[in-house]
């Protein structure tokens, strides 16, 4: 259980300047509210603000959105207003607080809802990114709390997260809670697969598996000493369950084969100290030359940056090795939440900088704003027949089921059609006629050089612009060649 004084610890750590007296006020503003309330748990509510504003003060944020966190079921749940809030702490603590509750009334009430949830997510997170993140907070404590509910509201709670939230808190890079949303899910969505997982990997070895962690650990540390490095941290762990899970599910493998289940973490200050931790690595262990990433050489779409590599440490056991500067790995853990942190701990406004992609959300809001009736216009039957895909710069694309990346690039621009010649879908080579997902982030790999469409392209695309754009640019054909002849002739 959380309580006010590891939040308003965690808030001073983050930045000794926190205004402490105002979250401690929050919390005697909502105690008040929310009393003789109680949890479908039993406990007392209070505890469910606990939770969510002591997750956003792990994840860093500021002062405001730990206090909206304290008080976000205040207007929806009890006797007192927005007003009562703004009255008490400010505008910028009602207006995220009015934010949740506007996003309260998202449920995934199957596909015909699911794109208007999204949308609405989306314009939220256009106004003001923060309000996500407490949403996310208080829909992590909601699913640790979710035994408490009736079994077919534990399955819906837990569908809509994985298919709304999950993919926001992986656009949006925040990993550790995107793993810890997924874990949850998967416990209450594959009950039998989730209890295996569990049984079979996590208890009856693990005492061997943390021991070896332990043994490499230690290397590794001494290793490190011996090479001159100063302030480094080293922590061992597993992937979670269902990142292991899916593994095995994607690459039809069991447990046992999938490498990166053993995983350390190297964190250093520097980003020349990071490179020299893979020498020192290397030089203990031989390395599978295919597993090396220089993710910061090279960051990903995403912005995640890391040195992945993979050796073959103690007993030939294939083990993986993650080394990152202190920043990087907090941007990992926490996503854009960790860039507003660093401009609060550098002296700064908490004025959040929008990276390109939250820039083109707005943009479709602007364009929903002027033809508002979007949702009211295309209607619920539309929607079931559509996907929503990505493009790296996390602009959203919808397009018809089974959609594959060529439509994709006709969607986007003519000449990206014609000039395809790959795909990256989530990252990975994909072929043009893959079937594109909802949530899937799709990148084009063109080539200047290419002449234009294929005819075979006729046979997957599901687009009638994709259709006519490859009709109207195919080659000419080796017999239309030779009647052109003719004809000029
Ligand atoms: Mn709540």
């Amino acid at each position: 259980m959380a309580t006010i004084k590891e939040i308003i610890d965690l808030a001073r750590q983050n930045n000794p300047k926190t205004d402490t007296e105002i979250i401690e006020l929050a919390f005697e503003f909502a105690k008040k509210a929310h009393k003789n309330q109680k949890r479908k748990t039993g406990e007392p509510y209070i505890n469910h603000p606990l939770a969510t504003a002591k997750t956003l003060a792990e994840m860093k944020t500021d002062t405001n959105v730990i206090v909206a966190g304290l008080l976000h079921d205040v207007p929806e749940d009890t006797d007192y207003t927005l007003e009562d809030v703004e009255k008490n702490f400010g505008k910028e603590v009602a207006e995220l607080v009015k934010g949740i509750t506007k996003l309260s009334i998202i449920k995934y009430r199957g596909v015909e809802r699911y794109i208007e949830s999204l949308r609405k997510l989306f314009l939220a997170m256009a106004n003001d990114i923060r309000v996500i993140l407490i949403k996310f907070a208080d829909r992590l404590n909601n699913l640790q709390t979710l035994y408490a509910l009736p079994d077919r509201k534990q399955k819906r709670i837990a569908q809509e997260t994985m298919e709304i939230y999950v993919p926001i808190a992986g656009l949006l890079g925040i990993w550790h809670l995107k793993w810890q949303l997924e874990d949850l899910c998967f416990k209450y969505l594959q009950p039998k697969e989730f209890k295996k997982m569990k049984q079979k990997y996590l208890v009856e070895e693990k005492m061997e598996r943390d021991q070896y962690i332990d043994k490499v650990k230690k290397i590794l540390e001494n290793k490190l000493n011996d090479d001159g490095l100063k302030n480094f941290q080293i922590t061992g762990r597993f992937k979670h369950l269902y990142g292991i899970y899916q593994k095995m599910q994607t690459k039809y493998r069991n447990f046992d084969e999938i490498h990166d289940v053993f995983a350390l973490r190297v964190v250093v200050e520097t980003i020349p100290e990071c490179y020299k931790v893979v020498g020192s690595i290397h030089s203990l262990w031989k390395p599978l030359t295919k597993r090396f990433k220089d993710y910061i050489a090279v960051p990903k779409v995403n912005g995640y940056r890391s040195i992945h590599t993979t050796v073959f440490a103690l007993s030939g056991r294939i083990t993986e090795f993650q080394i990152r500067t202190k920043k990087m790995d907090l941007e990992s853990k926490y996503g854009i939440a960790a860039h507003w942190y660093y401009k609060q701990k550098d002296g700064e406004n908490t004025v959040y900088h929008q990276p390109e992609w939250v820039k083109n959300i707005l943009e479709i809001q602007k364009h929903a704003d002027t033809s508002n009736e979007f949702i009211n216009r295309v209607k619920v039957d539309v929607f079931q027949h559509r996907i929503f895909v990505f493009t790296p710069k996390g602009d959203v694309i919808d397009l018809p089921r089974k959609s594959t990346p060529i439509d994709f690039a006709y969607h986007i621009h003519t000449d990206i059609g014609n000039k395809a010649t790959g795909a990256l879908i989530n990252e990975k080579i994909a072929p043009l006629n893959a079937i594109l997902k909802s949530g899937d982030l799709v990148k084009i790999i063109t080539e200047k050089n290419r002449k234009g469409p294929s005819r075979d392209w006729l046979k997957f695309v599901k687009t009638h612009t994709a259709k006519s754009k490859i009709k109207q640019n195919l080659p000419p054909s080796m017999i239309g060649k030779v009647l052109n002849k003719i004809r000029k002739k």
